[in-house]
């Protein structure tokens, strides 16, 4: 049953060829003997999963229940979850039992989806390899000696070793298809503002944006039809029209104008990595697709202005975490201010303590204008570059990532580094655009994505690209070793 995809499950759950129960228990089983070997999921609810299931088959039975009722999910350790710790991968919430759910969360409830538990992260949010996790690292099925990317490499590995056919993520600079790409598994970032962010612990309120993560682009439809909402909770949440995102997947792609931006191919990419992504242009354009040379002339730009605009969200959100209202509080402070700072000094991770630092640094009184103001031009000239771009072609498509999973410890002690591991999906959250990524390929073994980026609100257009390519590709298909 744990290869099916969503799409199957679906079919077998309403024409009862197996029951919810007996599919949430199989994963819940798979999560128990697997998932010592990779760490990716951190709660597990099992009885409340097994609740859940009893309740959706009855509705299944009386007919008429909702497309992902009795599917088996998980949520990524950053939506707030009622009843259930949900700890962003920090020690300074690993306490922290919210009395509510995010809107993602009861979005799946109200459509009787399952949920098994809750995935490991980098802490809140902040990596590209899930090594900063208070929780340890997530090990990546493909090579358990790499990183699965992170920052939701949890639910990519989850996904990729079948322990859930899906599971929730959030990009707030790449984390849902960066780990999609070094996990071999499919995921989308939706257009900022088409899922509500109530109840997704903030990073950068200006970047973040939850999707999902699965193994086909079909099921990823199934899915954010299930996630997009307009919230009168969230005042980010835009009022646009939700598409039928399934509809449109057997679309034609004939006389598509895919754009290439020539700066996503150029020094820093892996050869393995650029030979995969060209073969993939080839396959579109044998489906009919026409490919368009673009350039996108600020790409360069988007790492050292998101990280002046990420860290600078960071520093305020952040600062709630003080030791009074929730979360971690440090023993026996002496006074007001030994409790702020020990808690902080305790609590906090040192990548996150490092964003607190930059961002209160490029906000502060004399260095707000030289870097934020800064930062803010930069993210409009990368928009302009997008909306030009966008009045030659439909989608615009290049690597997800550089370069394949890489060892654990091998970019730890140089945050650059690391940081260049988005280079090639952060200027779509400056932008506010959607962005998805789908397997494309094997280097050394170990899975390649090709990054799909649509216009605003064009999810639906970037699904029927990515499924057109699925059915005439296998990548998707593939399992790590051992798994299927
Ligand atoms: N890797 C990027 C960072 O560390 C993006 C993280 C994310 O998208 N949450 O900030």
């Amino acid at each position: 049953m744990y290869n099916l995809t969503i799409a199957e499950l679906v079919r077998g759950l309403q024409s009862k060829a197996f029951s919810s129960v007996e599919l949430t228990q199989h994963f819940l089983d798979r999560i128990a003997a697997l998932n010592p070997d990779y760490n990716a999921v951190i709660t597990v609810t099992a009885d409340q999963a097994l609740k859940a299931a009893i309740a959706a088959d009855k509705r299944l039975a009386a007919g008429g229940a909702p497309a992902l009722c009795g599917v088996p999910i998980l949520h990524k350790d950053i939506f707030c979850t009622k009843g259930v710790r949900t700890s962003c991968g920090s020690k300074m919430l690993d306490n922290f039992i919210p009395p509510y759910n995010a809107t993602v969360v009861e979005n799946f409830e109200q459509a009787g989806a399952v949920v098994l538990g809750k995935t490991n992260m980098d802490e809140f949010a902040m990596g590209s390899s899930n090594e900063t996790s208070f929780y340890g690292p997530v090990k990546n099925p493909w090579s358990t000696d790499c990183v699965p990317g992170g920052s939701s490499g949890g639910s990519a590995a989850a996904v990729a070793a079948r322990l859930a056919p899906a599971a929730t993520a959030t990009d707030t600079g790449g984390s849902i298809r960066q780990p999609a790409a070094l996990c071999g598994i499919t995921g989308l970032k939706p257009t900022y503002g088409r899922v509500s962010r109530w109840g997704m612990i903030a990073f950068a309120s200006s970047l973040d944006q939850a999707g999902p993560m699965a193994r086909t682009a079909e099921d990823c439809a199934l899915l954010l039809s299930c996630m997009a909402s307009l919230d009168d909770k969230d005042s980010t949440s835009i009022d646009h029209k939700i598409d039928d995102y399934s509809a449109s997947l057997n679309n034609s792609i004939k006389g598509l104008k895919i754009g290439v931006p020539s700066e996503y191919f150029s020094e820093g990419l892996d050869k393995g990595t650029e030979q995969a992504v060209r073969q993939a242009l080839s396959d579109l354009e044998a489906q009919g697709a026409e490919l368009v040379d673009i350039s996108l002339p600020n790409s360069g730009l988007s790492v050292p202005a998101y990280y002046v605009i990420a860290p600078a969200e960071a520093s305020a959100n952040l600062s709630r975490f003080d030791g009074v209202k929730y979360g971690y509080r440090c023993e026996d402070p002496k006074d007001l201010q030994d409790l702020y700072s020990r808690t902080r000094a305790e609590g906090f991770g040192e990548e996150v303590q490092r964003r607190i630092l930059i961002g209160t640094y490029c906000l502060s009184a004399g260095y707000y204008q030289a870097y934020y103001g800064k930062a803010q031009q930069v993210r409009q000239l990368i928009r302009q570059d997008f909306t030009q771009a966008f009045e030659q072609v439909d989608v615009i498509l290049g690597p997800t990532c550089p370069s394949p999973a890489f060892k654990f410890g091998s970019k730890g002690d140089d945050p650059v580094a690391m940081y260049l591991e988005d280079i090639y999906t952060i200027a779509t959250n400056l932008a506010g655009l959607p962005g998805m990524s789908v397997p494309c390929g094997m280097v050394d073994n170990k899975p390649v994505g090709l990054q799909i980026i649509g216009n605003y609100f064009d999810e639906a257009l970037m699904l029927n690209v990515a499924h057109q390519y699925q059915q005439v590709t296998h990548w998707h298909n593939l399992a790590p070793e051992g798994i299927a």
